[in-house]
Formats: C-alpha cells, structure tokens, sequence
C-alpha cells in the first residue's frame, strides 16, 4: 500500500526525506543478569555515547545559542563522570543481580530525592538535571542513539511517534518540510503550534513502523494522505497541488486592508493566537486586528528555570508595542496538560488534563506566579494588554486570582512603577461549571474568551489527545454549541464581549453560526486569518441569524455538521469597501 491515509491536521503540502524520531517507553522493568561484568560494561558503554552526545549539543550551543545554554550541557557531562554515580550504578547491578536500566533509575530515584531535599535552591535544582543525565543513559541503553533534539542538517519532513508541544515550538521552521505524527489530534498544542508556523501536519497512529530514515514520500496536510512511495506522476502531482496552495495564499493577500465586515455590516475582531512575542510579525503579516490569546507557558518551555520577571516584561511591553495600542490579550501561565515543564516538578498524573493544570497551579504558588502577574502589569504601561486567566471553574478562583491582581497594583504604586491601573481583565470560558455560571461570571470580569479546544473536551468527556475517542470529539455537537451560545447570550445581557480563541474560531463551516450568535472575536492561527475573513465577507447577518435558530433547534451533531456544511455557499455578495 503507497497512500495511506492519516488525520489532517495542518493544511499545507510537503515532500521531502524522513528525518525519524522516535521515542523509546520510558516504563523500566526489572531483569535478572548471570553475567553482572558484561552489564557493568553496556552501561559503561552507554554511559560514554551519552558524554559524546552532550559534548556535540555543547558545542551546537556554543555556535547557534551561547554560553549560558552550553554551560547546561557541559555540566551533564561532568555529573556523568562522577565516580559516585559511576560506582553506585555499578554496585546496584553486583548487588541486585540486576539489569543496567534497572541500575541507574534506582541511582536516579535515590540522588534526586537527596537533591530534593536540600535547603539549598541551587542544590535542589540539581535534582532536574540528575533526571536528565540517567535519562539520557536509560535511552541509550534501551537503544535509542538520537540524541533528544530535534537538530536537522537539510530539510526534512519529521515522522515522530511522540512529538511534544515543546519540541514543536523549538523547531526551525527553515528545515522542517512537515511533520507526521503518532499520537494527538487538531487540537493537541504540537499542532497548534505547527499550524502557527505554517508546517503541513497529519497524525497517524504507525507511521514510525512505515517509514525509514531518509526515506522520500510526501503528503497533504488538508486530505491527510500520505505517499510512501513516490515515482514522476505522484510527484508531478503534488506540485500541482503545491501550486494551487500558493496561489490560494496570493488571491487571498489581497483581502488585507480590507475589514471582517459582513455584507449588511457586522464586524468580527479577527486576532492571532501566539505563543511568543515574535509571533506577532506573523500576524501582523496576515493583517490580523490585534492579539486574541498568546500563550505564555510557552515562555516557560524548553528552558531549565521560569523566565525571570524581567525577561518577561520584556516579550509583554515588545508584543504589545508592536500592535501599536490595538488589544493584546495575555492568558496567563496554562501549564499542565500535554504542556509539560519539567523543572516545575509537577507530578505524574493519571488524569493531567482534569489534575493540577493551569489556574490550579498558579493559585497554589502565588510567590511563584507573582512574577508574571508584575511583568503583565508593569508591561501594561506600554500598550493595550488584556489579563486573562485559564481554567477557571469557579467564582472563588477568579476572586483570589483578581485580588492578587489588586495585591500587585498596591505594590507597584508604593514602588512608583507605571502600569495601566484600569487593565481589562478577563477569562477563559472553557469548562462546563463556567459555561453554567456565565451570568454571574459576566458581572466580574471585562470579556469571555471560549476555549473551545478544552470545553469540547470537558463537554463530551474526551481527552483532546485520544485519537480512539475523536469521533466525539466534535464543535458541531449541540451540547457544545447550547454552552457557547449562553456564554455569548450572557456575555450581551451583561455588557461585556465575547469572542473564541479554540481551533473552532478558524473552522469555515461554523463561521456562519458565530455571526448569528453574535460573537464579538474570533482568535486563531494567523495563516487562518485572511481566510476566515474571505468567508466572514461573503455573508449577512441577518442570514446567519436565521441560519442559527435552526441550527438549534437540532440535536445531532451529524445533522448540524451536515446543514452547515451545506449552507456553506455564500449567501449575500455585496462588496465590501
Ligand atoms: C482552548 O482550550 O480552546 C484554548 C484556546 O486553550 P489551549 O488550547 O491552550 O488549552
Ligand atoms: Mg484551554
């Protein structure tokens, strides 16, 4: 079989080698060993390929990043020569007769408790590299040489079976032609962030037991197919379709300047999602209205401490000064999740979506989320930035998360440090407790913002991630639907304005329902822009209304799909100026 088909989930067309990174279970299991010498050697032999790999990472640091990265790795290097931990490894593997996996994870478990319990900050942060080091041999010994990065040499489009939001986010967009992945789905943070850079995306649960290194295939990021083998016809194929992808983006450049205005006059904010203060060039180059959601645990990705206060004013005051006074809307911390940020030390969770995520996190260490909260504050003095906080499921949390608002503004008044003292302050609308109680949330903040990604999650009981259960996994769902129109139906009662920032902000079907409801923002990825805008002009609002109260007046998912899908036709052409 040459085409297989995956789930698509970044449009675009890619062809190219395959650049394989797999990850190998990080599950350890106990086996016994006769020959205790021989599995001294194998972990010393590992023990040496992991020196070799830090020192080629040290000094690919050393050229593309600096010396403070460099100094991380060099560091690993001396913790791997240390007798102490050369000679406890050895002494498990005599004593317990056991394999050399099994050997340094028990030294690993041991030392990073040790570390963990020290007074000391400096020594207690050890314990994240002491992870790192005996992971790094666990690797090898399990028999996995890449070395962790994702550090490419010519383009390539990367087959992963584990790909990270953090590996993502650190990819050089210049080299990676697209990726396949294993595991997650539209909305999973890996592909939102490649839909963010414009990187074709499909996931398909075998495609590392389909491909090889080097490897030459290509696939669509709209279709989801995938060609394993690739002769002229396949080939001439696909740059007909690249082809047409580029030129759908050139008629598309010429909606800039013009306004998401309905014919019969309705107006949307259409933003951009970011993920770091760069991202703003991206959707300033798409011509979005202003900055819906930008992530910020990005800023806390990829990196071995949280980003000081300083550093984070920084990107804040540089983003909102960017968009020239126009809204930028700064979510505050949302770790947890797929988001992982090893230096936190959160633990492992069965659950990590309904556990310790986000404002939970952030209200548990109030010292710790302190820092962001100045930055935001001090930052505010420079543009039109936007608190908003993630996850809120009650009315308590919003309050302690306002009154350390508060608690900061007195701070910064008494230190006579500027800031915007009538900063709007809002909230993601993305559990059912806030759908429900969105009257009275309506009169504590200054705007919703619907997080459809996890609302649908939270509404249906499907994990965003779980490709098994994505069947249900639906923004045309009624349930779904009921919730965002009352979150839309409060926020108009109360004053206030309401706008989504979830994937379904971008999904073309449903942009017709959004103008009925009366959605005030549609946050997206800034590729996504200029097409909702094409759509946004081709219809009336008066139409969308009408079109609305049908839609609810059904109760399937299929059929809402289906009506929406087919009343996708544009319905008024009047010209917009
Ligand atoms: C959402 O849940 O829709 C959202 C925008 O937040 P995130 O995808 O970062 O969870
Ligand atoms: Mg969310």
């Amino acid at each position: 079989m040459n085409t297989i088909k995956g789930l698509p989930v970044s449009s675009g067309i890619a062809v190219g080698k395959v650049f394989l990174k797999k990850t190998i279970s990080e599950k350890i299991s106990l086996v016994k060993v006769k020959d205790q010498e021989s599995e001294k050697e194998r972990f010393q032999t590992a023990r040496v390929k992991a020196i070799r790999q830090l020192n080629e990472i040290c000094s690919d640091m050393l050229h593309t990043k600096g010396e403070q990265e460099a100094s991380i790795f060099s560091a690993h290097m001396e913790m791997l020569k240390d007798f102490e931990f050369i000679n406890r490894v050895a002494g498990v593997i005599e004593e317990q007769k056991c394999n050399a996996e099994w050997a340094v994870k028990n030294i690993r478990d041991e030392l990073v408790e040790i570390f963990e319990s020290m007074d000391d900050e400096y020594m207690r942060e050890r314990a994240m590299d002491m992870k790192d080091i005996s992971n790094r041999v666990i690797r090898i010994l399990k028999g996995d040489e890449s070395d962790g990065t994702l550090r490419l040499a010519e383009p390539a489009i990367i087959a992963a079976n584990d790909l990270a939001p953090s590996d993502t986010a650190q990819m050089n967009t210049e080299l990676v032609l697209g990726i396949l992945n294993e595991n997650g789905g539209p909305t999973s943070h890996a592909a939102i962030i490649a839909r963010m850079l414009g990187i074709p995306f499909v996931v398909h649960p075998q495609i590392t037991s389909l491909t090889a290194n080097g490897q030459l295939l290509a696939f669509d990021g709209e279709t989801g197919c995938i060609e394993l083998e690739l002769d002229s016809e396949i080939l001439f194929q696909y740059q007909k379709k690249q082809e047409a992808f580029i030129e759908k983006k050139r008629q598309l450049e010429k909606l800039k300047g013009t306004k998401s205005i309905t014919g019969d006059g309705y107006e949307i904010v259409l933003a951009g999602n970011i993920g770091a203060s760069k991202d703003v060039d991206r959707v300033l180059q798409q011509d979005g209205h202003s900055i819906g959601l930008f992530r910020t645990e990005f800023l806390y990705m990829n990196r071995t401490e949280a980003p000081t206060e300083e550093e984070q004013f920084i990107a804040y005051k540089e983003t909102s000064e960017k968009m020239q006074g126009n809204p930028v809307i700064i979510r505050t911390l949302d770790i947890g999740g797929d988001k992982e940020v090893d230096y936190l030390n959160i633990p492992k969770e069965e659950n990590p979506f309904l556990g310790y995520r986000a404002i939970r996190l952030c209200l548990d260490r109030i010292a710790f989320w302190k820092v962001q909260i100045r930055a935001l504050l001090r930052a505010s003095a420079y543009g039109n930035i936007h608190i908003m906080f993630p996850m809120i499921v009650s009315l308590d949390e919003l309050r302690q998360a306002k009154c350390l608002i508060e608690e900061v503004k007195d701070e910064l008044r008494n230190e006579k440090i500027a800031f915007n003292e009538s900063i709007p302050v809002g909230m993601m609308m993305e559990t059912p407790a806030a759908a429900l109680m969105a009257d009275v949330f309506a009169k504590e903040v200054d705007f919703f913002s619907i997080g459809t990604n996890d609302l649908i999650q939270y509404t249906m009981a499907v994990d965003r991630m779980n490709g098994k259960v994505s069947h249900l996994y639906s923004p045309y769902d009624p349930a779904v639907l009921r919730f965002i129109k009352r979150i839309t139906d409060c926020a108009r009662e109360n004053g206030i304005w309401a706008g989504i920032c979830g994937e379904a902000a971008a999904e073309k079907a449903l942009i017709p329902l959004w103008v009925g409801i009366g959605v005030k923002e549609l946050s997206m990825s800034p590729v996504s822009i200029l097409q909702i805008r094409e759509k946004i002009q081709s219809l009336s609002k008066m139409d969308c209304e009408k079109l609305a109260e049908k839609i609810f007046t059904m109760s399937t998912a299929r059929e809402i799909e289906d009506a929406l899908k087919n009343t996708n036709k544009p319905v008024s052409n009047r010209r917009i100026p």
